[in-house]
């Protein structure tokens, strides 16, 4: 997860903790682009069947896949995506609301978006993360819910989060080896993430 400014909005494929430490992912690729290729194309033909006017790009491709930044807060530090001491911060009177998420996801769905990931920062340092989640979880079309996470507090908002229809986690763990997450990640939490 890259600190990313507030509330920003990703369309397309997800790139995000594409890192140097994600080895499965780079192993993955040369087999799974064929598959992802013919998967994309199925539903972007599927979304421009549905909807009287999918989303288009500038090269006319249709986009079904849409990633919400919650916050460019977060509680670790990794060195490959936050300065020591954080970043500067976006006033929290700037930031879209609960209600203001659920409404941007119903005006992407009704444009054949079904797809829609939660991302931050740390998208669980909001304390209304929970509550953007059932807005969104709610909306007509939006078949697949997830959320990438560093894990810290998952365990503790998981049922509520199953609760809201997210369905997809995306647990970002760079090691295995507690002193090497704490030189990682600036911070502490090894055991708080593995115990998952
Ligand atoms: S856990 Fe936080 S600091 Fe680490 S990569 Fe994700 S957003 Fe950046």
């Amino acid at each position: 997860m890259r600190a990313l400014p507030q509330t920003s909005i990703f369309v397309g494929e997800d790139t995000q903790h594409a890192h140097p430490f994600n080895i499965p992912l780079r192993h993955s690729q040369p087999y799974s682009f064929p598959v992802i290729s013919v998967k994309m194309a199925q539903l972007a033909a599927a979304a421009a069947a549905r909807v009287v006017r999918p989303l288009k790009d500038s090269f006319s491709r249709v986009h079904t896949y849409l990633r919400l930044s919650l916050t460019e807060r977060c509680s670790l530090r990794c060195v490959y995506c936050m300065p020591a001491d954080g970043v500067d911060l976006t006033p929290r009177s700037e930031l879209l609301t609960a209600p203001e998420m659920g409404r941007i996801a119903s005006l992407f769905a009704s444009r054949g978006v079904d797809k829609i990931r939660l991302t931050g920062g740390e998208p669980l340092v909001r304390a209304d993360a929970v509550q953007i989640a059932q807005r969104i979880g709610a909306v007509s079309g939006i078949d697949s819910l997830g959320i990438t996470t560093n894990g810290l507090v998952l365990a503790r908002k998981l049922p509520a989060l199953l609760d809201a229809g997210v369905r997809h986690f995306n647990v970002s763990l760079d090691t295995l080896v507690p002193a090497k997450f704490e030189l990682i990640t600036r911070r502490p939490g090894h055991a708080r993430v593995w115990r998952l």
